[in-house]
């Protein structure tokens, strides 16, 4: 079918790097923070990194998740195999689902530690901007982005069209979340019943352990109202990063990208 060639053939990071592009340079007029030019650069070239490492990872993984997936789908695994509704209340309903499936997995990250390890370099980043859309640890890459989508499709029965929508429209968000601008109040508040505001997402990003635990949704903040780890904190009282990140040296590249085999204090 041509739609699904169309759809599952977009290409999500030149999204990503257009809207990060767009709204970094946005940042850079509007943003309330008093950075250094030479430390935003530095923040910059620590964070790009991840990215290339990520892309080149992905080359290999995209492959392995969508065959994982046809097979799934050949052997018509899955809950939506038993029943019949109609395509688009199947596409919604899937997007919805990879949602709640990474929802879950994003939970999981914070409170089994191995996983935390991993998931805590993205929470390192002090000077929170579009960029920490990069910072991740490629061992986590592979996964949430890889093992939650197969996980989701093995349970729920879904195909390639769409996983290939959910990432169409978990990227936006993905990136949005992270910018260092403010949505004026009501809209955010607004949007922020049933979505994932930049506002709510920063609440996940402060330092008290408190607020890190919660508001784990991409798309939906639905998930964490439904499941009770909904929070909220006035974005101008929040500290971002994690108090054991803190000293400039652990906000390279290379210390974040060994970080997880390293036991660190957190008094330190
Ligand atoms: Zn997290
Ligand atoms: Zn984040």
């Amino acid at each position: 079918m041509e739609i699904v060639d169309k759809i599952t053939s977009i290409n999500t990071n030149y999204l990503a790097y257009a809207l990060i592009a767009l709204f970094y340079t946005v940042e850079q007029i509007l943003s309330s923070k008093l950075l250094s030019n030479e430390k935003k650069v530095k923040h910059l070239l620590h964070n790009i990194p991840f990215e290339i490492v990520t892309f080149i990872v992905n080359l290999f993984w995209a492959a392995v998740v969508v065959a994982s997936i046809e097979w799934l789908n050949t052997n018509h695994i899955g809950f939506f195999y038993y029943i019949t509704i109609p395509v688009w209340l199947k596409l919604i309903l899937g997007v919805a689902l990879l949602d709640l499936t990474t929802y879950w997995f994003h939970r999981m990250s914070h409170n089994v530690p191995i996983l935390w390890r991993f998931h805590r370099v993205h929470h390192s980043d002090t000077n929170m901007d579009s960029t920490t859309y990069f910072r991740a640890h490629p061992i986590e890459v592979l996964f949430w982005f890889g093992t939650s989508n197969i996980v989701a499709s093995a349970i729920f029965g879904l195909d390639l069209l769409t996983l290939g929508l959910y990432v169409l429209v978990v990227t936006p968000f993905l990136v949005i979340e992270h910018i260092d601008v403010n949505l004026p109040d009501w809209l955010d508040k607004t949007l922020g019943w049933i979505f994932t505001t930049p506002n709510l997402h920063k609440v996940h990003h402060e330092q008290d352990e408190h607020f890190t635990n919660s508001n784990y949704a991409d798309i939906f903040i639905l998930w964490d109202r439904l499941f009770g780890t909904f929070k909220h904190k006035p974005v101008e009282q929040i500290t971002f990063g994690l108090k054991e990140f803190d000293h400039p040296k652990k906000q390279a590249f290379w210390y974040l990208l060994k970080s997880p085999f390293i036991n660190i204090n957190k008094d330190q």
